[in-house]
């Protein structure tokens, strides 16, 4: 399956995605997480993404749809990937229709993860990730690790991301609201969007995703 995933920051996408990739044994490609490891590596893609992410910016698209591109090109995602954080507009957007056209494939679905703004900002100002995988996430008061600062998963170290202060959150969820909102629009009049809500506990938005994966590959059929 194809799969992009779409939501506000701090509506699960990357907890989501960890889980639907491994139901549905696709790898799990997110922008995100490929820019911070260039960061933590000292890449010059890092040192250009850097300022952007900070700043609740997106990084310019010369630079992130190319990563995309040469992601999406390995050998572990030809038969298919969930991408989580990618496309983040319209230009994106269209310029991954365009690579999947040339290689004659097609997307299933997109994911649309629907959660209230208050929630977002409160979600994410208690986020604490894990250094050795982004999808080991705890939240200070909601999922909080049995020893603070330590993963419960591996033992990693707990840390919160430079762009999760009140303020660049304020300014990820305007720039979500303008760039990538509009993508749900494209995706609609393509007939792939499928919308569920992401409240709840983690377990059960991903049971509620899976379901509305089957029901729509099931009207697709
Ligand atoms: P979240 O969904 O919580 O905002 P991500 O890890 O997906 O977190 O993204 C963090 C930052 O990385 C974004 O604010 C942006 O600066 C950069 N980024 C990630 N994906 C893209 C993309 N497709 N286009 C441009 N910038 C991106």
């Amino acid at each position: 399956m194809r799969i992009v995933l779409v939501g506000p920051p701090g509506a699960g996408k990357g907890t989501q995605a960890a889980f639907l990739a491994k139901n549905l044994s696709i790898p799990h490609i997110s922008t995100g997480d490929l820019f911070r490891a260039n960061i933590s590596k000292g890449t010059d893609l890092g040192k250009q993404a850097k300022a952007y992410m900070d700043a609740g910016n997106l990084v310019p698209d010369e630079v992130t749809i190319g990563m995309a591109r040469d992601r999406m090109a390995q050998p572990d995602a030809q038969g298919g990937f969930l991408l989580d954080g990618f496309p983040r507009n319209v230009s994106q957007a269209e310029a991954l229709d365009a690579a999947l056209a040339s290689d004659g494939v097609k997307l299933d679905a997109v994911l649309d993860l629907e959660v209230p703004e208050d929630e977002v900002v409160k979600r994410i100002a208690g986020r604490r990730i894990c250094r050795n995988d982004s999808a080991h996430v705890f939240h200070v008061t909601y999922s909080a690790p049995k020893t603070e600062g330590v993963c419960d998963v591996c033992g990693g170290d707990l840390y919160q991301r430079d762009d999760d202060s009140e303020e660049t959150v304020r300014k990820r969820l305007e720039v979500y609201h303008t760039q990538t909102e509009p993508i749900i629009d494209h995706y609609r009049a393509q007939g792939l969007l499928v919308t569920i809500s992401a409240l709840g506990k983690v377990d059960e938005v991903t049971e509620r995703a899976m379901e509305a994966l089957q029901t729509d590959r099931a009207a697709q059929a």
